[in-house]
């Protein structure tokens, strides 16, 4: 991509409105744009990061056996009104039609479709254990929405249902999908400062648990066990006041965001829908439900809030817009521009992912400064004087040494890169 032709361009000033680093620095770098309060639109750079969330995601729920589907986001009143959820959930967006007078509600999560949707095929323990999962936008009438893409009234997840013959394959399941998080946080970088968290379980199950990411600006209020790398929610710290896995009593405190959580549902939401399964003695047996949820554009706050620098953002290589930033330096000689030009064909056709600053009307400090706020992993920048010798100078985003290399070496060192 030619930076020339990319929407929009980098600002110099974060939106006056936006207190979280993550808006901050997502704003001025143009991954995303506020529409308003806890809205997004995710602009060019911004929706590659978040498809690339996606397809980790995505890539490790078909490994653990899950097929995807498209739940509607519109949703009859009717069926929330069967688990109660209608009148007892304060963040639903609900609404009337101006021609039927019917009611509706937009999707904050989805047991109110899946379990009636599973329902309609009539299932036999030949058809257990199941598990459908979605990535879509989901709404929320969230009282507070400051925090960026952290907390919004609009915003993505992807939502995991399972359904099983018994309580101890669900609990097979929960450890599979337990492990599958792992990987997941792990490949979008954030592996080191995501800890499962033990947190209540509801009215079902001693607890569910939670995958809490160290940081300042998290809601959240863990206790974690250093050695065992486990934590405990506050919520449940006057329960559970040491460590699940060693017993030790020795737990730090870490403020944390939620970037997904795993559930025992059992019966919860198929009671409501009857939603039942003929067992192999003939008999009918209640279908048991585990849900597994991770906030996908959440978690690009996340990666944002703990992955920056002073200059910018600092993206892990796996979900970063580009894998190059190529900076071409103009001289007056033109040299420059003719090797750049080249390399990023090179690049183009070798499948290396590049942003290409082409700009002409910016200062060399400019270009760094733009550079080092997008966060790519790799900038390559050619000068008149490396034009000389056919070589660029390479440096990592995170790393302050440099060095000039042939173009042979640069190309050879970025595909080896993984
Ligand atoms: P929270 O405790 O943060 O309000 P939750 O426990 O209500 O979240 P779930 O309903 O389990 O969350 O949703 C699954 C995941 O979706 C969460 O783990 C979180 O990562 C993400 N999520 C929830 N609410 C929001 C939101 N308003 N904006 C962005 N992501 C969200
Ligand atoms: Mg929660």
């Amino acid at each position: 991509m030619r930076q020339s032709q990319l929407f929009p361009k980098t600002q110099k000033e974060a939106p006056k409105d936006e207190t979280a680093l993550n808006a901050k620095l997502l704003a001025r770098a143009g991954f995303v744009d506020k529409l308003m309060a806890g809205v997004y639109t995710f602009l060019p750079l911004g929706l590659r990061v978040l498809k690339k969330i996606e397809d980790i995601i995505r890539e490790e729920m078909t490994k653990a056996g899950g097929q995807e589907i498209l739940m509607p986001v519109l949703q009859p009143k009717e069926n929330w009104q069967k688990t109660g959820r209608w009148d007892s959930l304060d963040i639903l967006f609900k609404f009337v039609s101006h021609y039927s007078k019917n009611e509706y509600a937009l999707g904050p999560t989805h047991e109110e479709v899946v379990s009636p949707l599973v329902k309609k095929f009539s299932l036999s323990y030949k058809n257990l254990p199941l598990y459908l999962f979605q990535i879509q936008t989901k709404f929320r009438d969230e009282k507070r929405a400051k925090s960026g893409l952290l907390r919004g009234r609009e915003f993505l997840m992807k939502d995991l249902y399972s359904f099983h013959a018994s309580e101890k394959d669900l609990d097979d399941y929960y450890k599979v999908m337990e492990n599958s998080y792992k990987n997941i946080f792990e490949k979008a970088g954030i592996g080191k400062k995501t800890y499962l968290t033990f947190a209540s379980g509801g009215s079902f199950s001693k607890y569910s648990h939670e995958f809490q990411t160290e940081a300042e600006v998290g809601e959240d209020v863990i206790f974690l066990c250093e050695k065992c790398r486990v934590a405990v929610n506050s919520e449940i710290k006057k329960e559970q006041k040491t460590c699940p896995q060693c017993d030790s009593n020795d737990l730090v405190e870490k403020k944390a965001i939620e970037v997904g959580n795993i559930f025992k549902l059992k019966t919860k939401y198929s009671n409501p829908f009857k939603l039942k399964f003929i067992a192999q003695d003939g008999s009918e047996k209640d279908v048991v439900m585990g849900c597994y949820g991770i906030g996908v554009s959440r978690l690009m706050g996340a990666i944002v809030e703990t992955s920056n620098d002073e200059n910018g953002i600092i993206w892990p290589e796996a979900i970063a817009p580009y894998k190059v930033h190529l900076i071409n330096l103009k001289g007056k000689e033109g040299k420059s521009s003719r090797l750049a030009g080249e390399i990023y064909e090179k690049m183009i056709k070798k499948g290396i992912e590049v942003l290409f600053n082409d700009r002409d009307d910016l200062r060399a400090g400019e270009k760094f400064a733009d550079a080092d706020l997008i966060g790519i992993p790799y900038r390559v920048i050619v000068s008149e004087k490396t034009a000389e010798n056919d070589s660029a100078e390479i440096k990592k985003r995170d790393e302050e040494k440099s060095e000039v290399l042939p173009i042979g070496e640069i190309m050879k060192k970025i595909a080896n890169s993984n």
